[in-house]
């Protein structure tokens, strides 16, 4: 199994993005460098902050590519040790695990033709109510389920820690929702027969 990592540059960039957008969705591209057999780690990522809702987050290909072709200049062109792995994006409004919208894009990009990957990551992130980073990473093979793969923060002092998605909502965040799936009561009343 593939494990991701985040570099301490990226995850601090991460927390400040995701805190400057607020209820906004953002996202961008990870460009890593594969430091094991299967250890992939996030040195850079673009940020798209544009074409993000509370709940959608719209994918600009044309910024992103640019992001890439500019890293792989940098790091001149050793595909396999840096590359493209796939995707992140936030769900500041709903816990940081794939939607099925999410899973079906990432189909989506790995079935396109000049695809060269053989597999993408994504990577959903988002700030806990208390402010840290939550987030989980999945990977995407063609003809198989996403995968959960282990996420793994390293801090600048060097220790590392696995992030994890919370499954539950905030209260606050629950209430709303609830308030949005529930017409108010006075709406229920009038197609009531009695
Ligand atoms: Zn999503």
């Amino acid at each position: 199994m593939i494990e991701v990592r985040l570099a301490p540059e990226c995850a601090a960039r991460l927390q400040r993005e995701l805190r400057l957008a607020g209820s906004n969705e953002i996202g961008g591209v990870l460009a890593t460098e594969r430091v094991g057999e299967l250890v992939y780690r996030i040195v850079d990522l673009s940020v798209q902050h544009r074409g993000g809702s509370f709940a959608a987050f719209w994918r600009d290909a044309r910024l992103h590519q640019r992001f890439m072709r500019r890293f792989l200049d940098l790091t001149g062109h050793q595909y396999e040790r840096f590359n493209y792995l796939g995707e992140w994006h936030s769900h500041p409004s709903f816990p940081a695990m794939p939607s099925p919208r999410d899973k079906q894009m990432m189909y989506e990009l790995l079935a396109e033709p000049n695809q060269p990957a053989n597999f993408l990551v994504l990577l959903v992130v988002k700030r806990s109510t208390s402010g840290k980073l939550e987030g989980s990473a999945h990977a995407f093979l063609r003809g198989h389920r996403p995968l959960q793969v282990p996420l793994i923060i390293e801090a600048h002092d060097g220790t590392i820690s696995e992030v994890a998605a919370s499954p539950r909502l905030s209260l606050r965040r629950a209430l709303l929702m609830r308030g949005d799936s529930n017409p108010p009561p006075q709406k229920q009343r009038k197609h009531r027969w009695i």
